[in-house]
Formats: C-alpha cells, sequence, structure tokens
C-alpha cells in the first residue's frame, strides 16, 4: 500500500480529453433535457483546475456527446489522441459519461498495448455546474492519480475508472447504479486505490508491466458480435435469430449463476450448430460477481460439450469488447477462443488447474 506520493507536484502535464457525458452538460431551458455542452464551460464552473500542480492541456470531442452514442468510433478517436500525444504528457484523463464508460475503459485497456502511463476516466452523476455536484471531487482527483508518481515512475500506468471515492481497474468495472454517487463497482478484482484524506494505492493489485516497451495503439476492431442474455422460459425462435445473424463472428452468453443454462435439447442443439459454423460463444455470469465454473452442475456441464467457452470471471463488458478486438486483428475462430482463455491485461482471473 502505497500513500499519495505527492509528487505530480513537479508539474506533471496531463491531457484532459473531454467526450462528453453529464459532468459537462447544462439542462436546455425549453425541454428541462441535460445537453452536451462546450468544454470552456467546463473550465469556467471549475477554476480549482488552475490551483493543481499541474499542466493541464485539453482537447474536446466535437461534438461532446451523451455515453450512450459513443463506441468503436470514438475508442478509436481516444485511442488516436493518446498515441498521438503519448510522449507529451504524464498522464491521460477522459471525461466519459457512465452510462458506457466500462465498455469505454475495456476497449482502451485492450486497444493501448503496452500502455506504461496513466488513463483515468471518470464523469459525474449530476453536471458540474450544479450546486451538489459529484463531478469537481471526481475531476481532480482523477487528476492527481493521473499524474502521481513514485521513483518518477507512474503509481498507475493502466487504464482504469475512478468514481466517488475509489479506482478500478477500468476492464472489471460494472456501473451498478444510475441514481448513487457510488455508481461504480468491480466485484471480482479489488479497488486499485481509495480516496479518502490521502490516496491510498494497493501497488500489490495495480498492473505493472515486466517490460517496458513501446506503445503500440490498435485500431481494429469487429462490430459482428451479439449479447445473448438467457432468462427463463426463452423460445427458440429468438435464440435461433440471433445465433443466425448474418456475418455474426462471436456471441457473449449471459448465463444463471456458475455458469448455468437450460439442458433441452433444442438448446444444446443450436450451440453447438452454431459452433460448428465457426461463432464462438462465451458464457459469462448474470450475477454481478464470481465465476463461470461450468463444471460445477449438471446444467453447466452440456455447454463445453456443445463447444461453449468459458468467460471465466469476466464483465460483459470487457467480454464483448475483447471479441470485437480479438477479431479486429484478423484472428480466426480458434485463434480468438485461445486469447479468450487468457488474460490480456488483467480482465479476467483463471483459476489454477
Ligand atoms: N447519459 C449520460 C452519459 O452516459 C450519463 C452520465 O454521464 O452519467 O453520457
Amino acid at each position: 500500500m502505497t500513500e499519495n506520493a505527492n509528487t505530480q507536484q513537479e508539474k506533471a502535464s496531463i491531457l484532459l480529453i473531454y467526450t462528453g457525458g453529464t459532468i459537462g452538460m447544462i439542462e436546455n431551458p425549453e425541454t428541462g433535457s441535460l445537453e452536451s455542452f462546450n468544454f470552456r464551460y467546463l473550465k469556467e464552473n471549475m477554476p480549482e483546475l488552475k490551483k493543481l500542480g499541474c499542466t493541464i492541456s485539453t482537447y474536446q470531442f466535437d461534438p461532446p456527446v451523451d455515453s450512450s452514442e459513443m463506441g468503436p468510433e470514438g475508442w478509436r478517436k481516444m485511442v488516436e489522441i493518446i498515441a498521438g500525444n503519448y510522449p507529451l504528457y504524464d498522464g491521460f484523463v477522459i471525461l466519459h459519461g457512465t452510462d458506457t464508460m466500462t465498455y469505454t475503459a475495456s476497449a482502451l485497456s485492450f486497444m493501448l498495448e503496452n500502455l506504461g502511463k496513466p488513463v483515468v476516466l471518470t464523469g459525474s452523476q449530476l453536471p458540474i455546474g450544479m450546486l451538489r455536484t459529484d463531478g469537481k471531487e471526481n475531476l481532480i482527483t482523477a487528476i492527481e492519480i493521473a499524474a502521481a508518481k513514485e521513483n518518477g515512475l507512474p503509481i498507475v500506468p493502466e487504464v482504469c475508472i475512478f468514481f466517488e471515492n475509489t479506482l478500478f481497474r477500468g476492464n472489471r468495472t460494472r456501473k451498478v447504479n444510475a441514481d448513487h454517487f457510488n455508481a461504480f463497482r468491480s466485484y471480482n478484482y479489488p479497488p486499485l486505490a481509495q480516496a479518502g484524506v490521502h490516496i491510498r494505492y494497493d501497488t500489490t493489485q495495480i498492473y505493472y508491466p515486466l517490460l517496458r516497451k513501446p506503445l503500440k495503439a490498435h485500431y481494429g476492431l469487429d462490430q459482428h458480435i451479439a449479447i445473448l442474455k438467457l432468462f427463463p422460459g426463452m423460445s427458440p425462435q429468438v435464440i435461433e435469430n440471433i445465433l443466425n445473424t448474418p456475418g455474426l463472428k462471436g456471441v457473449v452468453m449471459e448465463t444463471f449463476g456458475s455458469g448455468n443454462a437450460p439442458k433441452d435439447e433444442w438448446f444444446l442443439r443450436m450451440l453447438k450448430e452454431a459452433v460448428e459454423r465457426g461463432l464462438v460463444i462465451v458464457n459469462v455470469t448474470q450475477c454481478l460477481g464470481g465465476c463461470v465454473e461450468m463444471h460445477r452442475y449438471e446444467t453447466g456441464k452440456k455447454l463445453p460439450e456443445a463447444g461453449v467457452i468459458s468467460g471465466y470471471d469476466s464483465t460483459t463488458e470487457s467480454a464483448v469488447v475483447k471479441l470485437m478486438f480479438l477479431f479486429g486483428q484478423g484472428m480466426s475462430a480458434e485463434e480468438v477462443k485461445e486469447y479468450m482463455n487468457c488474460s490480456l491485461i488483467g480482465e479476467i482471473t483463471i483459476p489454477d488447474k
């Protein structure tokens, strides 16, 4: 455990990328709904930014977007901005809507190979111009984390999400509440830091690359992926339609508990046929925490026999984006299965055999 080393006072340089989200929104006086606004508005409402001991440069998405509209194109743009400015900054802070922040964080964790600097995503539940906003604290602490160094090296050289008091590994995080300030959780991986009076980093949980290699930015993402969420009484036709979607390459199947699904003959047959056609079907749990163990119950055992592979303790978000990423590298289904079985950047825990 390391306390905030406070070394960011040595004028760290931070690139603040504003993509949109509630943090920078204002209320439309006519409709009453929240709309994205210009970055200038954000800076005017945060004079505190000038007081931080860092040099902060800014980049704004034009137009800023609600994160429901964020996707591969926006992720590529973020990767491009980070890769293009990589040598110039000590860390990167991304202001992003909370709704799909976990997808973006997962995507960036795969797309920025050999990352050696902090990329901290944050946002807020209330716009920064509102009196009770959570945005100011989130932003200030995110900048401190992105600037924090120890012995001249970044303390958190990975893609992470800072929200309320906690720093999470980005590809392990889930948005769990639409109202609370404390909106994110990581059930299968401990927090990387807790911010109270001090920022306490758990360096035993932070990912430190063994070798420092040059950043490699990836842009290939294949969107022929679907999520199949099982529920009791699901009709064969719905499952058949999803599995037969033209061009589909990968499916994240959200199953019950530790990876269980009905044993109906028609269901297992459809899965088997889809796998034989070359589809990669990854089993993740619908539970917020825990790991898929298909051999634990009779109802799970049949799935590997049909060719379904384990997603271990992956979040759905991370599994979806990992499939997009792996197929986007031009890999075959067999290669994708192999990589889904490995942790690329701390996104899953592979149990000891
Ligand atoms: N709808 C907003 C978004 O995700 C919510 C937020 O920023 O918290 O962009």
